[in-house]
């Protein structure tokens, strides 16, 4: 069996979700299990819904919910010559949606759990019309609710897949046969007690690979808006390459520093049962796109990928000086407040480390303040240049730091994976850094 997992642009509209359609009918002799994103921005929207509900502008909270309604409805007719049945099952998705958001409306207050609950509907949403339009086809489609599927923690807003049980459920409910098409939701789950959950912005990536080692997939594939993974975000390096294939290390590190194109926790679970990961372009369906596998062919400079919002922490202490237990200290604080550390350089006096901008960063200052004098640099960026057997040579990082120039390096990691070199710079200087790094690293 194999796992197709299609992202919000793949199937933002009615012509897009025929070619979506039109990808998995090609597929249908390898029991393919289609994974949904929400349609286009749909997410960003939902969100908005439940801040305007919270912070008791009504109006404009059921405004965005018209628009969700209106585009939804649209691709609905596009798509189905009879859309009776498949619109009043959209209706009565919409009903609860406002039932839900005025219930944050009245109490002015959106807690993770609601928002979560808010959420699911896009990926809900698109999956009803996307079955419809299989179904109207002559594809013999199922939908199944992914939160019967997907059983994750109470951590609202990032569950953590509980991965025995998920299987469970999922070999349970599911037998994939050629000829049959099963439709489910990325990016959402449920709790032990059935309440919903989401996985986290972006999640429906790892949604796929959860499906696919829990049915032993021969392939999971990414389908999305771009030819594969690239040598560096196209949006940015207008001269970014398609890499035909990558190592599932690689790729890793890659989606962690900032490559959106994989959300970073997608890995692994294939690399658990070696599953090979594509990544495909929905819209250009025959180019090669990217396998992302075990062991990739060949060495040199892979990708430079960056980070943005980052922020440095640096404590001073001369206590540091020859003394033990002070890093168990220090790292003790982040653990109490579970802020995740990124990037660590330290000296003989201090130790730097950055996260993520997002990160309430008051009661971590404080308690670290005991320690040593804390000083905090916001405004960040991590720029991430992968590769393998080039760390080592001088050459290639001359190059490296000739194209910095003249930006301001302000910190530096290597050595602690030998695929990466990890670099922090100004916010402001990320892409004049980006473009000079691809121009020299990557010239044709
Ligand atoms: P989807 O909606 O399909 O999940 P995303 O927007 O999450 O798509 O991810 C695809 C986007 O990732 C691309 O449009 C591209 O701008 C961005 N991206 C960032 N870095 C890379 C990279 N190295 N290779 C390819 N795409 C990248
Ligand atoms: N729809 C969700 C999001 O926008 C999940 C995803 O697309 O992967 O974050
Ligand atoms: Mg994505």
């Amino acid at each position: 069996m194999i796992v197709m997992k299609f992202g919000g642009s793949s199937v933002r509209n009615a012509d897009m979700i025929r070619r979506v359609v039109a990808i998995a009918r090609s597929r249908l002799e390898d029991a393919p299990l289609l994974v949904s994103s929400a349609m286009g921005k749909t997410t960003d929207t939902l969100v908005l819904t439940a801040a305007h509900a919270r912070d008791g502008d009504r109006d404009a909270a059921f405004a965005l919910i018209e628009k969700l309604e209106a585009t939804h409805h649209a691709a609905a007719r596009e798509l189905l010559a009879d859309s009776g049945g498949l619109e009043r099952a959209l209706n009565r998705h919409f009903e609860e949606l406002r039932g839900l958001t005025q219930g944050i409306y009245l109490i002015r207050e959106c807690t993770a759990r609601s928002s979560d609950a808010v959420l699911s509907f896009g990926e809900r949403l698109s999956t009803l019309i996307i079955t419809a339009a299989a179904r109207d086809q002559g594809i013999d489609a199922e939908l199944v609710d992914a939160r019967r599927l997907i059983r994750t923690d109470a951590t609202f807003g990032s569950g953590a897949p509980q991965m025995d049980g998920t299987r469970r459920l999922i070999r349970e409910q599911l037998r994939p046969r050629p000829h049959h098409l099963y439709v489910t939701q990325g990016f959402i789950g449920s709790t032990e007690d059935g309440v919903t959950t989401t996985l986290g912005r972006g999640g429906s990536d790892y949604s796929a690979t959860i499906f696919g080692a829990a049915l032993d997939a021969e392939s999971v594939e990414i389908w999305t808006d771009v030819d594969g993974i690239m040598t560096s975000d196209p949006r940015v390096i207008a001269g970014a390459r398609t890499i035909p294939a990558i190592s599932y290390d690689e790729a890793a590190e890659l989606a962690y520093f900032g490559a959106r194109v994989v959300h970073p926790y997608t890995i692994l679970p294939a690399i658990r049962r070696a599953i090979p990961v594509w990544v495909k372009n929905t819209s250009v369906p025959e180019a090669h796109g990217t396998c992302i596998q075990a062991q990739a062919q060949g060495s040199g400079i892979r990708a430079i990928a960056s980070k943005s919002g980052v922020t440095l922490i640096t404590v001073q202490s001369s206590r540091m000086l020859n003394a033990y237990g002070f890093l168990r200290a220090l790292f003790a604080v982040f653990d109490t407040h579970r802020v995740s550390v990124d990037l660590v350089a330290t000296s003989e006096v201090s130790v730097s480390m950055t996260v993520e901008r997002d990160v309430d960063l008051a009661p971590v200052v404080r308690d670290l303040t005991p320690l040593g004098e804390v000083s905090v640099e916001r405004e960040k960026s991590i720029i991430c240049i992968i590769g393998r057997d080039v760390f080592r040579r001088a050459e290639v990082l001359s190059r490296i730091f000739a194209a910095m120039h003249p930006s301001p390096v302000r910190m530096i990691s290597l050595g602690s994976s030998d695929i990466n070199l990890t670099l922090l710079v100004a916010e402001s200087d990320t892409v004049p850094v980006l473009r000079s790094l691809h121009d020299r690293l990557f010239a044709p």
